[in-house]
């Protein structure tokens, strides 16, 4: 199917579920506008949902504000918080992009907000529940070793951050691997099933990664672009030795 017919059709399907939306919509005002008893009960349903879905987000908001400003966690609203958040990011991507501020500055934002939330959760895992997810863009792009393919064809030269990716996962026992883009991400992520993701990658990558995979414990880390976008990137190993050591249980580390 052509780009522009797989367009069409989703814009179709988008087209007649807003049809269907105004359908439903105008049934039921018109119930509730008329005498019959059913449409009396319309209404109330529409308010209990309509007010149950106002207090579940505004509980959320508070939540996610409580939690970023104090580093306060209110357990029970964890989940109303987190779902806030990843509902308001294309929201201030689109705040944002009418402001004229750059997209990456706010994705970084909510790089952070994400990682402030996963350190209150506390998580501490085993090693062999630990994936440091990394872009090849992080290789050395002469280097001819196929490490996508096998993270230990690396010889640890010291041309790129590869190399010390590998060390530290040797020295700590976690996996490494390296994706090659979303697709290769998600079926790493299928095959290990880790609890604990350590993810390097740009910003946009990383927020559509922490999208995809909401379900796992995330932890982004955005990697550095001397060269340009997906060119001989590099990362602070420190910040990720050290939040791999945030994760591992104390007998680990
Ligand atoms: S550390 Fe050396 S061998 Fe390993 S990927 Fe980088 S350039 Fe290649």
């Amino acid at each position: 199917m052509k780009a522009n017919s797989r367009k069409r059709l989703f814009l179709s399907l988008v087209l007649v579920g807003l049809v269907l939306t105004a359908v439903a919509m105008a049934f039921s005002w018109y119930l509730i506008r008329s005498d019959a008893p059913v449409g009396r009960w319309v209404g109330i349903t529409l308010v209990v949902f309509g007010v149950g879905f106002l207090v579940y987000a505004l509980a959320g908001l508070a939540s996610l504000t409580i939690s970023l400003l104090t580093g306060h966690n209110i357990a029970f609203l964890s989940k109303a918080r987190e779902q806030v958040a990843f509902a308001f990011l294309p929201v201030a991507l689109r705040v944002g992009g009418w402001l004229g501020l750059d997209k990456d500055k706010i994705r970084a934002s909510f790089i952070e907000v994400n990682n402030q939330l996963v350190n209150q959760r506390q998580v501490h895992t085993t090693p062999d529940q630990l994936l440091i997810l990394a872009p090849v863009c992080l290789q050395e792009a002469s280097c001819v070793r196929k490490v996508t393919h096998d993270i230990e064809n690396c010889r640890q030269c010291g041309r790129c951050p590869v190399g010390d990716l590998l060390r530290i996962s040797k020295h700590y026992g976690v996996h490494l691997a390296l994706a090659t883009g979303g697709t290769k991400a998600r079926q790493l992520l299928k095959e290990l099933r880790p609890q604990v993701v350590i993810a390097i990658a740009c910003e946009r990558d990383l927020v559509s990664g922490l999208q995809d995979a909401r379900s796992i414990v995330v932890k982004g880390i955005a990697n550095q672009r001397p060269n340009g976008p997906c060119f001989n990137t590099l990362v602070d190993i420190e910040e990720v030795e050290n939040t791999l050591q945030d994760f591992l249980t104390p007998e680990h580390i």
